[in-house]
């Protein structure tokens, strides 16, 4: 039987993003998708102009009507949008503590525009703090929750411990923009051991990467693998899914 999980996240029209983009990943890995937006986004494959908040009503009405009818086995949340939504986050949370909950905290586009607001971060900090399966950064928004510059692996490890210690949860550091090398390395921090994931760079830039492997990490777990495990197959799918984006747009996309 398929099992049904849950997107809330940002509408990206070109789908290379946020919830249409998390539905394909689900449906590769063998799962129904669900998807509550949490924002709409103007944008298409290389920039974002611009980005229209939804009310936490509506997120939270969206929620109950879907949550009558299904059994969600797992969560990902994406681009929030605004903290105005965080009160149905935290409701959507506390209603399902026992199944897989991943958070990639989508701060800011690589164009440049916010898509949540940073003045805010602590109420976003609060708001998953102890209750959630991974947070999962890239190195700009580790910077942004820590507070520090962050350009090798030492100050990965350190900002990772930092991030657990913050939100209480398992945090997944993207490496993707450490610069000069020719791999990178995603550092994962469960509480107790860090674990390096490493990876070829690709020179292609594909739109969408950290909400691809997001929503991986979130399908592997609910198959029921480790967190660790869950974290390099994702990792792995990313990788080999990135050799081979579609090129029909100014900037590539991910091809499922
Ligand atoms: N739009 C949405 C809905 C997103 O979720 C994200 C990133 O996760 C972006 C835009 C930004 O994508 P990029 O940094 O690839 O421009």
């Amino acid at each position: 039987m398929k099992k049904a999980l849950l997107t809330v996240a940002g509408f990206d029209p070109s789908s290379g993003a946020g919830l249409t983009l998390d539905l394909k990943v689900f449906r590769l890995l063998g799962f129904y998708g669900l998807a509550i937006p949490t924002s709409l986004t103007v944008q298409n494959s290389y920039r974002v102009y611009r980005q229209i908040p939804l009310s936490a009503d509506l997120v939270l009405d969206f929620y109950r009507k879907l949550k009558i009818d299904f059994k969600i086995y797992g969560i990902k949340f994406g681009m929030m949008g605004s903290f105005r939504i965080l009160p149905a986050v935290k409701k959507i949370i506390d209603e399902n503590k026992k199944i897989p909950l991943v958070v990639d905290p989508v701060l800011q586009s690589s164009s440049g525009c916010w898509l949540f607001e940073e003045k805010h971060l602590k109420k976003f900090i609060k708001t998953i703090k102890g209750r959630i399966s991974l947070l999962t950064p890239n190195l700009p928004e580790s910077s942004l929750l820590t507070g520090e510059k962050i350009s090798n692996i030492e100050q990965m490890k350190k900002a990772a411990r930092k991030i657990f210690d913050l939100v209480e949860a398992p945090c997944l550091i993207k490496g993707g923009h450490l610069s000069g090398e020719n791999h990178t390395t995603d550092i994962l921090f469960d509480g107790q051991q860090f674990i390096s994931i490493r990876k070829k760079k690709l020179p292609e830039d594909v739109h969408g990467s950290g909400c691809f492997l997001s929503s991986a990490i979130l399908c592997y777990l609910v198959q029921g693998q480790d967190l660790i495990t869950a974290c390099q197959k994702a990792s792995r799918l990313t990788g080999r899914k990135l050799r081979n984006p579609v090129k029909i747009s100014k900037r590539a996309l991910f091809q499922v």
